[in-house]
């Protein structure tokens, strides 16, 4: 008999699932209350990887005679790039759009979910109507929303969230960003490029990540001109005036600093949106990170699943919620998914790139594994030096037992699309053997990932 099933949540982990489950036969709900796409495609992902377009074409303007050409009177039109922006993401929303009409077994309903039990779901359309739905299964896809923190002060006018940044027109002259995690990091780097004056205030850089990373990439923000300060905590915004002041303390020693800018930009996390779904009533536990969830993703309440930003998991990567989805749906349609939810690439848009995956030292040391660790520099790679981006590098981690490819991390340019190889090793298991009788093209920025690699064994030529 043909399953339905319900998806709450059309972001990058509800409408995959929606898309495989249809692929599979099931009949499929898919109920979204804003934008097809979620939080990626409308204020995540996407948006930001648009500006962050705009941030190298910037910096490349900027050292544009460096590459012997003059470049005069150039200016950032803060309306244009929203524009840009928004043909970006309309252009990806109605794509997605278009390829769940194409299912004849998805119906996409436009409303506000409501689980009434795990067999059952009232929707509140957008058009004031509501309906029931009787399903077999639930998927919650949710997703994320900002959370603020304790600092006192966050309700002033200018302090904002990454979805107010993303709409606004105006570059701030002084940005102070909140936060050292991905999303801080990243509005950090890239309006630091687009001309704003950027003070960042992290408690730490990145979590669960190289060391040596850590301290270079703060190292990198510095000469671009960020003023950074790391190990940091922010206590308090006060308004000075038209600017607002944020006093912070550092964490290890007993000093406070005190920095004035136009806008703050809190990114100091993202927390469930669990809000009206009716989780208490029906026994889907669930706390501040998130709904609890067993390794298939089934929530305490049998029949009812929980991917993506939403569940305690604490990934909150787009990629990830989309593969959450795939093995969700394989489970439920009785298949035996083949995915590796464990190894999953990290990708942070800074200038320069910061990419992760599979084990860190610190974690092997951690578990007490017999490792060898390599590491290539881009100044020695003709392809990222012809590109003028010759600083960074990448080290790759593998086991002295069975030489297994066990950790890579990138610093540099194109780190985020670098990153896929070590993955693909890591992922399947493969030794560093397979890796290096595998001939990498010259001159691409591939090859340094190649002789890292090679670095293992002793036998990379460009490495002295
Ligand atoms: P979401 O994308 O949040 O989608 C959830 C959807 O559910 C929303 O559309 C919401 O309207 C809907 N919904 C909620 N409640 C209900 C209800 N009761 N009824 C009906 N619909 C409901 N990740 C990356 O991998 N790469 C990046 O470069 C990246 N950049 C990011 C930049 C920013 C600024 C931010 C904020 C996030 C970024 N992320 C990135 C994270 C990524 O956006 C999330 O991990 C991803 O969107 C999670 O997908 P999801 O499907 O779980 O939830």
């Amino acid at each position: 008999m043909t399953k339905n099933i319900a998806v709450i949540g059309a972001g990058p982990g509800g409408y995959v699932a929606a898309i495989r489950g249809a692929q599979l036969g099931a009949n499929i709900y898919l109920i979204e209350e804003r934008e097809i796409g979620g939080t990626c495609l409308n204020r995540g992902c996407i948006p930001t990887k648009t500006y962050f377009r705009n941030a190298e074409i910037m910096r490349d303007l900027r050292r544009a005679e460096e590459f012997g050409i003059t470049v005069e009177n150039y200016r950032l039109d803060g309306k244009a790039l929203q524009e840009r922006k928004r043909q970006v993401v309309n252009q990806l929303v109605k794509g997605i759009e278009q390829l769940i009409s194409s299912y004849k077994n998805i119906e996409f309903i436009p409303g506000k979910a409501q689980i009434k039990n795990e067999k059952t779901i009232i929707v509140n359309l957008k058009d004031g109507n509501t309906r029931e739905i009787t399903v077999d299964n639930i998927v919650i896809a949710t997703g994320s929303k900002p959370t603020m923190t304790e600092t006192k002060g966050v309700d002033l006018e200018g302090v904002i969230t990454s979805d107010d940044l993303l709409e606004m027109e105006e570059i701030p002259e002084t940005l102070i960003v909140i936060g050292g995690g991905v999303i801080g990091l990243e509005f950090a780097s890239i309006y630091q490029e687009l001309g704003s004056k950027v003070i960042l205030l992290a408690s730490r850089i990145l979590k669960n990540v190289d060391m040596e990373l850590t301290r270079r990439l703060p190292m990198f923000f510095k000469k671009q001109g960020m003023e950074t300060y790391v190990d940091i905590r922010a206590k308090e915004i006060v308004k000075e005036g038209d600017k607002l002041k944020v006093i912070a303390r550092y964490k290890n020693k007993d000093e406070e600093i005190e920095v004035i800018g136009d806008k703050v930009l809190i990114a100091s996390g993202r927390g469930p949106v669990v809000e009206g779904l009716n989780l208490n009533d029906i026994g889907v536990e669930y706390d501040h990170n998130g709904i609890k969830v067993d390794e298939n993703f089934e929530t305490t309440v049998k029949g009812i699943y929980a991917i993506g930003d939403v569940n305690d998991l604490g990934i909150q990567l787009a990629h990830v919620a989309s593969a959450q989805g795939v093995y969700v749906m394989e489970k439920i349609m009785g298949l035996t998914p083949d995915i590796n939810l464990d190894i999953y690439p990290n990708c942070v848009f800074t200038l320069p790139e910061v990419a992760y995956v599979g084990s860190t030292e610190g974690e092997l040391k951690e578990k007490g594994i017999d490792y060898k660790v390599s590491k290539f520099l881009f100044a020695a790679n003709g392809k990222a030096l012809s590109l003028g981006e010759g600083e960074g590098f990448i080290k790759v981690f593998a086991s002295k037992r069975d030489n297994r490819v066990l950790g890579v991390t990138i610093l540099g340019p194109h780190a985020n699309d670098l990153i896929h190889e070590g993955a693909l090793a890591i992922a399947n298991g493969m030794d560093v053997d397979s890796i290096t009788r595998t001939i990498h093209a010259h001159p691409t920025l591939s090859e340094a990932f190649m002789e890292a690699v090679h670095g293992l064994d002793d036998k990379a030529i460009h490495m002295a």
